[in-house]
């Protein structure tokens, strides 16, 4: 209730006039009902620092609790004018406000949450007219507090267990940024402030003595501390360096005596200029000479983080440290840019459509959907941070994408603990939350802040703490992004449902027959390559992989892979049966060199039978990387055959797995079929395209790779050469696609 004991009225005008012109024209336009999901959240954890302590809520409970427009209210809203100097709201709307009570639903962090940049702090569910509404209050309650919160924990890593006392009201912004200052630097680490409203309103422990002008009021400074130490024995801290430093804590020493030997404790001295460090260990000397061992060496004089940690490395001996004008202006960051953005709409038919605001800076892109947080530990302390849709279903394993660039993944383990950071506070309108004590709040703080890496925490430098959509959300966001982008894309793409294979029976790792050793390289002379059939009535063409995740702007690109397109398509027209490999791995896939601890991209993980390259992820079942290219012709494709389906092997060929053993069916359809020529196209030529090729010789087909249908990973460069080469060293023939349409049309002409 502090807000409306300090403001004894209305605050619900504590908003920007185009909250309430919005609002206003959502009323005329009969949408104000809308349900929306708005997030707030912040872009960049502030002051260099690789977290940021979450508070305001206990403010935005007391804002909301009581929020409602009342009689001064409506009545100034009246006086408001248009250009035309006509009201600008009408009557119906200003009595529809004046009758409005809050019914939205509101998630949010505790205060003193430990939260990451991207991660909503409050998510506030209910007619669009509301969320706007409540917008402009929400985001300065949280703004704030959040970065004062967060500049006190760092002042408190830096000052490890010694004492943080509060002293900025003086230089803090306004009335409002005194106060609000003085609770958010109590909540992140703080142990005390001088502003005794504070205390006052938030029950906060208050703390002073002296200043230089109660000294410089005397003749004598020795004089001003006995005169000081008469007056209040119980709370003596000299300040002792009005005039010169040393003399002052041979002053301060004296008149501790007089309080000893009247029973009283001397509780210590402030330094508040000069040098720190040196003054300190100087004046520690002389205090423990003198016997006063317990006395406090308190230090202010414009101190942050930085500062603190240097004194400190320096082993100044300063017990308290007094910081002010640096903690409550949030020095040197003045605004946290937190935001509150609209990520989901009610459409008329009662489904939820998700939206993205986008922008040419990723940072900049907001993240569509329903979100919640959820924090992944385990026996070592926090290992990541997922926000997740609670619309989707929850993925087996937690994959998460950094939200600025895609291909920073990780996978968390699953047996990982986690809890969900957004707490329920208020449901319909009805605050359903406990506020926590600021004593809690504090302790919270703290208990967390111990379970996270101290390379997180560092001040200058920090590791980047693992934040990330989960997949599927990642995916959704990318594919709204796209369709945003291109309007051509809203096309919706013809899904493929023609899947023979299943992948339960594939990982039959009972055939050794490599045994580490590719029998392909042991090739002793070559084969003579095969002459073409003189009608294609027992060939088929097989198109390995022609998937957007090795696109452009796939997960894997292939340089040019998309050129394939335009040349399969003319070649399908022309052969009685096409087939088709789809590479569709599980998010835990072993080819995904984030799946392995220490291992990067372009390692090899030595495995029983095979040594496995370890890619990027991609081609992710029922993902948008999965889909095969757009324009490729798949109502030719007589039958799709998925590989690496199984997460512990990997499947190159359109065949056989990289074990061995038959993976697909492929083989049986072909000779069901009656096909004795196998066309082979797809991607890419140094991979799939060649174990697919191999493993269809050895299975006695007589193979053709079309050359211009298919693509390569040049790199270490040679790899495609040397793939071509081998290709051709087994008995396989490079056909060109223009000659070979060519040539079966003389075929055809002849028989006429
Ligand atoms: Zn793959």
């Amino acid at each position: 209730m502090a807000l409306y004991r300090l403001y004894r009225e209305s605050l619900s005008l504590l908003t920007d006039l185009y909250q309430l012109t919005m609002a206003y024209a959502h009323w005329k336009n009969g949408s104000h009902l809308k349900e929306a999901v708005f997030h707030a959240s912040f872009r960049k954890n502030p002051f260099g620092g690789g977290y940021a302590i979450a508070c305001g809520l206990s403010t935005v409970v007391d804002f909301i609790s009581n929020f409602r427009f009342d009689e001064s209210d409506i009545k100034y809203l009246q006086t408001l004018k248009g250009h035309d100097d006509s009201p600008l709201f009408e009557q119906g709307f200003l009595d529809y406000l004046a009758s409005m009570r809050m019914s939205v639903d509101i998630d949010a962090v505790a205060d003193g949450t430990v939260v990451f940049a991207h991660e909503p702090l409050i998510r506030v569910r209910g007619p669009i007219i509301q969320c706007q509404l409540l917008e402009t209050a929400l985001l300065t309650i949280f703004n704030f507090q959040t970065l004062i919160a967060t500049k006190a924990s760092r002042i408190r890593e830096a000052a490890g267990e010694q004492s943080i006392l509060e002293f900025g009201l003086r230089r803090a912004q306004g009335i409002d940024g005194g106060l609000t200052a003085s609770l958010s630097a109590y909540i992140g680490g703080c142990d005390g402030t001088s502003n005794v409203l504070a205390g006052k309103l938030f029950g906060i422990p208050v703390s002073g003595t002296h200043a230089h002008s109660w000294v410089m009021s005397f003749d004598d400074e020795l004089e001003s501390f006995k005169a000081y130490a008469r007056a209040m024995p119980n709370n003596c801290v000299f300040l002792v360096d009005t005039y010169d430093t040393i003399d002052g804590v041979r002053n301060a020493i004296e008149a501790a005596h007089w309080l000893k030997a009247n029973g009283h404790k001397f509780l210590g001295i402030r330094l508040d200029s000069g040098d720190l460090a040196y003054l300190s260990i100087v004046a520690r000397q002389m205090l423990d000479e003198a016997g006063f061992q317990d006395a406090a060496i308190i230090a202010s004089n414009d101190l942050d983080e930085k500062i603190i940690d240097s004194l400190n490395a320096q082993n100044a001996k300063i017990s308290v440290w007094g910081v002010g004008t640096k903690l409550v202006t949030a020095f040197d960051q003045p605004a946290l840019g937190g935001v509150y953005k609209l990520s989901a709409i009610k459409n008329a038919a009662g489904n939820w459509d998700y939206k993205v605001k986008l922008s040419e800076q990723a940072v900049k892109i907001s993240n569509p959907g329903i979100h919640q947080v959820r924090r992944f530990s385990n026996a070592d302390g926090y290992v990541g941070d997922m926000i997740f849709d609670i619309e989707m279903p929850a993925s087996k394993v937690p994959i998460i994408v950094d939200p600025l660039d895609m291909t920073r993944r990780k996978r968390i383990a699953g047996d990982a603990k986690y809890q969900d950071l957004l707490l329920p506070i208020f449901a319909g309108g009805r605050q359903i939350y406990d506020v926590p004590t600021i004593e809690a709040s504090k302790q919270f703080v703290k208990a967390q802040l111990e379970k996270f890496h101290f390379t997180y925490k560092r001040l200058l430098n920090p590791h980047q703490y693992p934040v990330g959509l989960e997949l599927s959300l990642h995916e959704l966001k990318t594919d709204l992004i796209l369709k945003e982008r291109d309007p051509l894309l809203n096309r919706a793409s013809k899904s493929i449902t023609r899947t023979f294979q299943d992948s339960s029976n594939s990982s039959s790792k009972n055939v050794k027959q490599k045994n580490g050793e590719d029998p392909a390289n042991a090739a002793t002379q070559s084969a003579d390559p095969p002459v073409l059939p003189e009608n294609l009535s027992k060939s088929a063409l097989l198109i390995v992989d022609a998937q957007k995740g090795f696109g452009h702007d796939g997960e894997l690109p292939v340089p040019d892979g998309e050129k394939i397109v335009p040349v399969i398509n003319q070649l399908m027209e022309i052969f009685p049966f096409v087939v088709a490999s789809q590479d569709w791995h599980p998010a835990d896939h072993i080819s995904f060199a984030i799946n392995h601890a220490n291992k990067k991209i372009g390692d090899f993980l030595k495995t029983e039978f095979y040594d496995q390259p370890l890619f990027p992820m991609h081609c992710i079942e029922n993902t948008r990387g999965a889909q095969f290219f757009d324009g490729l012709n798949t109502e030719k494709i007589n039958e799709v055959f998925r590989k690496g389906m199984s997460p512990d092997v990997d499947s190159f060929s359109a065949f056989n797995d990289c074990t061995g053993a038959e993976a697909t069916q492929l083989n049986t359809v072909l000779k069901k079929k009656g096909i004795e020529n196998l066309f082979v196209t797809g991607l890419a030529t140094n991979y799939c395209v060649k174990e697919s090729a191999l493993d269809a010789v050895k299975l006695g087909y007589k193979v053709f790779v079309v050359e211009d249908a298919i693509r390569g990973i040049d790199l270490p460069s040679n790899r495609v050469k040397s793939a071509i080469d081998l290709m051709k060293s087994k008995g396989i023939a490079f056909i060109n696609s223009e000659e070979f349409l060519k040539t079966i049309g003389k075929m055809k002409s002849q028989k006429k």
